[in-house]
């Protein structure tokens, strides 16, 4: 069978997937060791029996809801591919708006940075490899979580810190700058039976006191963690903004703002 002839097939088995085609491509470029590029450029070539069987049995796995990150083993984030186990969460691209923003901060060049929860370590490998002489520490409660974090930044040449334990408590301090995805959706969000989702860590994901328990906590942690002109910056639900707002005021926190993420939604908070 030919490349566009199987990518064509492959949409129409995906089709209850949001995303079909980009998951067939993908799905055919891990089995290939391709890029996308390389996919349309060669789309009249006949694949190898082999090759077919392989994407077959992906395909198989992807329309019993399988993440295609779990599928292919990594992810890309700005611009890096990270790999992923279904013991950290898929990085999002809403997370990419986080970076942004760090990076544009008024930091100084050897600034001392944590990502608490690190998770695939998306956004303190990111940071560390954006800001080479910034001084990145990666923290995550999961031992299994932070071997794929330690993994990326190996594979990726990010000089950072690896310390396991819960938010601040295994770090030193102070810092110049804290991020955070932490957990963030309420138990009853209907959202957590849909899509990939429904792999992913649900200690990644869920927080009680309607999703804002875990946020809470690093606000408190973080008052006395940070630099005079230091920066503590949030991920949070769409409809958190408010919340995250009014704990970072209530903690003393200034220039509190919140900042929306590509689809235009409260996403991001910081002071
Ligand atoms: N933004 C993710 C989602 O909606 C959740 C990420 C998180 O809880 N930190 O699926």
């Amino acid at each position: 069978m030919r490349i566009d002839e199987a990518l064509r097939q492959a949409r129409g088995r995906l089709a209850s997937s949001p995303s079909a085609a980009l998951d067939a491509e993908l799905l055919l470029c891990h089995v290939l060791g391709q890029t996308r590029t390389w996919l349309f450029t060669w789309s009249d070539r006949e694949l190898e029996a082999n090759q077919q069987t392989a994407f077959e049995a992906l395909l198989a796995r992807r329309e019993t809801g399988e993440p295609v990150a779990h599928l292919t083993g990594e992810r890309e984030f700005f611009g890096r591919p990270f790999r992923v186990t279904a013991d950290t969460l898929i990085p999002r691209p809403d997370t990419e708006t986080l970076i942004e923003i760090a990076l544009a901060l008024p930091l100084p060049d050897d600034a001392r940075v944590v990502d608490l929860g690190t998770g695939s370590g998306a956004i303190g490998v990111t940071l560390a490899l954006e800001k080479p002489h910034w001084q990145v520490a990666l923290v995550d409660l999961s031992e299994a979580a932070l071997q794929v974090a330690t993994d990326n930044a190996g594979q990726m040449n990010a000089p950072v810190q690896c310390l396991a334990g819960s938010w601040l408590v295994p770090c030193e301090g102070p810092f110049d700058l804290i991020v955070s995805n932490p957990p963030y959706i309420d138990a009853s969000d209907h959202h957590l039976d849909e899509g990939d989702v429904r792999f992913e860590p649900r200690s990644a994901l869920v927080a009680d006191d309607k999703g804002l328990a875990d946020l809470a906590e690093i606000v408190r942690q973080a008052t006395g963690k940070l630099v005079d002109g230091g920066w503590l910056m949030l991920e949070h639900g769409f409809e958190q903004g408010g919340a995250v707002r009014a704990l970072l005021d209530e903690a003393g926190f200034q220039d509190v703002r919140t900042a929306q993420d590509l689809g235009g939604n409260d996403r991001v908070t910081l002071g």
